[in-house]
């Protein structure tokens, strides 16, 4: 599925980010044919800071929300050619069962009735940390749908530069990313990593 405008198969513009609507069941999913990137990652990982870094907006998507407190799913549009779906955040430790019970039901919903609208998977892991178990069954889940799957590490200020590389070599283990699986080095803080990303998503649509 081509993104952007139809007629000149621009690349998308992410700074053009406007809020769509918010899933909280199957009956709200969006699926009118644009392509989609599903953003996943554990509560405070940084995944609202990737996709404000991305629009490059300070509050598109909200920074600091009490984690875990909303479960739902919530679409951007980009451009007037894609979606951009955040996913709500897991593995916040303080959420209740009920709430993690929401949650499971809600990705179970999405993974089997709204996966084939995903265009590419963007899973969102801390570079300073081992992936966690929640970590991997979101992998899984991404892998099964058969779409692109782009790993993002983010926090890479946080690191020296001696430290990067076995961080990445720990990710890629831990997700057991064979060479082809892509892994971006990504500091939402800083912006770096942000054109390899929106080149892979432009690139996802052309598939
Ligand atoms: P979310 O819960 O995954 O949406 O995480 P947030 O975007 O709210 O970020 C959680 C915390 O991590 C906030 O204090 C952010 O300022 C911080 N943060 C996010 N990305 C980065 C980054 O790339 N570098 C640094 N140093 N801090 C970050």
């Amino acid at each position: 599925m081509a993104c952007g405008s139809e007629e000149d198969h621009m690349a998308l513009n992410f700074t053009k980010a406007s809020y769509a609507r918010s899933a909280g069941a199957a009956r709200d999913f969006l699926r009118d044919g644009l392509p989609q990137f599903a953003f996943a990652g554990r509560s405070n990982v940084g995944k609202s800071s990737v996709i404000n870094r991305l629009v490059n907006r300070k509050n598109l998507a909200y920074v600091g929300s009490s984690p875990g407190k909303t479960t739902q799913i919530n679409y951007f549009l980009i451009d007037g050619g894609a979606y951009l779906v955040d996913l709500p955040g897991y593995g916040y430790a303080k959420v209740s069962q009920s709430e993690k019970e929401r949650w499971a039901k809600l990705m179970e919903t999405y993974f089997q009735e709204g996966a084939d609208a995903i265009t590419a998977g963007v899973l969102i892991v801390d570079i300073r940390h081992k992936p966690t178990e929640n970590d991997r069954v979101m992998h899984d889940w991404f892998r099964q749908t058969g779409c692109p799957e782009i790993i993002v590490a983010n926090k890479l200020d946080k690191l020296k530069k001696s430290q990067v590389e076995p961080a990445l070599a720990l990710i890629r283990e831990t997700l057991e990313l064979t060479e082809e699986d892509i892994l971006v080095p990504f500091s939402a803080e800083k912006g770096t990593g942000k054109e390899e990303l929106v080149g892979l998503l432009n690139k996802a649509c052309e598939r």
